[in-house]
């Protein structure tokens, strides 16, 4: 009898254990998950913005390589009606009649300061493209780095560049004619 009695009591003592034990597991559960949900409150807008910012920045680079091509294919036209490019000091306003009313935005890179336009090779004005040989790997026109960086393009480091074929293209390295 004396040994049941044991059994019996160490039996309630255990499921006491347990019990309480249970108790204790749900009753931190809700802490711990309410804590996950603020520290998710907490990352999750930042994640958000990053998104949406690479996503921006993406979209301003493919911009900007549109805005490239479409002045690659201005000075083309240009150098086809004059048989040279423009001189180096009066590009852009020699472009204008090509680039019509969008000539403004077409001339500036979207991740730049509104001051900040392309850069011209001066290498090539005043030059005919008849008289070039691969011209698919000469610069044309491409991004200027950013103003506090001369090494770094404004693409997440990154330059586009027009070549004197028509072609744009992103870039690493500082362009350089
Ligand atoms: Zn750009």
């Amino acid at each position: 009898m004396v040994g049941r009695t044991h059994y019996i009591v160490a039996v309630s003592l255990l499921l006491g254990v347990m019990m309480v034990s249970s108790l204790h597991c749900s009753r931190n559960a809700p802490q711990q998950s309410q804590e996950q949900a603020k520290s998710a409150e907490q990352t999750q807008p930042k994640g958000i913005l990053s998104t949406f910012a690479r996503a921006k920045a993406k979209a301003q680079q493919t911009a900007c390589l549109s805005n490239l091509k479409q002045i690659a294919l201005a000075l083309l036209m240009f150098d086809n009606d004059q048989g040279q490019l423009p001189e180096d000091d009066e590009w852009e306003q020699a472009l204008m009649p090509y680039l019509g009313d969008l000539h403004k935005e077409l001339l500036h890179c979207p991740s730049q300061p509104a001051e900040t336009g392309y850069v011209f090779s001066s290498e090539l004005a005043g030059k005919a493209l008849k008289d070039m040989e691969h011209r698919d790997e000469v610069l044309l026109v491409w991004d200027a780095p950013l103003p506090d960086s001369p090494t770094q393009g404004p693409h997440q480091g990154e330059f586009n560049v027009a070549y004197a074929d028509g072609h744009a293209a992103t870039v690493t390295e500082v362009p350089s004619p």
